[in-house]
């Protein structure tokens, strides 16, 4: 198990205007003081994320919500990870399901996760199931984003991942219901395996493992101790403030 706590607040596309992302951000950035063993990484619309300064704090990040995987040229629409380096963003989610449903797949994902971490971002690597089994099959659809995903990653670079563990039937409006702790933990040990066939053991068991689907207030603190979860990835809940700072209390204390 890692030492510190992660959280992410994944706003997804969420709000609507700057004025409302200041009041997010800043709420966040007043819990954090107090904070002693717990990192939170904002990722915010990536047009927001200039608005705001963690150049100071130690335990308060931004994250893009995804880059493209060329670092400059002509891709209209794209965002390219050194310029989100450049305005002080240390991290970027990628492989998230809902990039996937707009057409990401495993090999774009690979080169996106190279060039972001080429380019000095630390990544928050998405990997899950589309529909649970009970043969194991779905282990093998993990398998597969993992291998793909991180094929031809340099081994100097692994200090700067983050596998996010999102059953893809979890998370969001649409899901069904969080996973189980336990199952998490299960799915989490196979990850570690997996991960230690493509580097060392010792490296491969400290790259964290978050969970993330349909987190709340009510089942976070399961996540962390019986799923022993590294940390959590929160959409819908890190919009809303209340429920947010309960999260944060409760992973600052776990
Ligand atoms: C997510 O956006 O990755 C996520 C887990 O969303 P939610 O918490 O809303 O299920």
């Amino acid at each position: 198990m890692i030492n510190s706590k992660i959280i992410i607040a994944n706003w997804k596309l969420n709000p609507e205007t700057p004025r409302e992302a200041k009041v997010l951000f800043n709420n966040i950035k007043k819990q954090v003081v107090s904070f002693k063993k717990t990192e939170i990484i904002v990722a915010p619309p990536t047009v927001f994320l200039s608005l705001f300064d963690v150049s100071r704090s130690k335990k308060l990040f931004l994250a893009g919500q995804d880059v493209f995987w060329e670092k400059a040229g002509a891709f209209t629409g794209q965002i390219s990870p050194s310029s989100l380096k450049y305005i002080g963003v240390d991290y970027v989610i990628i492989g998230h399901s809902e990039t996937r449903a707009l057409g990401d797949d495993n090999e774009t994902i690979n080169k996106k996760i190279k060039l972001a971490l080429k380019s000095g971002l630390k990544v928050v690597f998405c990997v899950g199931e589309l529909s649970r089994d009970n043969h194991g099959h779905y282990l093998k659809f993990i398998k597969e984003q993992i291998n793909i995903g991180l094929k031809k990653v340099e081994k100097k670079y692994f200090k700067n991942l983050i596998i996010a563990y999102e059953p893809v039937w979890a998370v969001g409006r649409m899901a069904r219901m969080a996973d189980t702790p336990g199952d998490f933990l299960h799915n989490a040990l196979f990850i570690k395996k997996i991960l230690a066939t493509l580097m060392d053991k010792k490296t491969a068991f400290s790259i964290p493992i978050l969970y993330g689907g349909s987190v709340d207030r009510k089942n976070v603190a399961s996540f962390l101790i019986e799923g022993e979860a590294d940390g959590i990835l929160v959409g819908r809940s890190s919009l809303k403030i209340d429920d947010f700072n309960d999260i944060l209390k409760i992973v600052n204390h776990a």
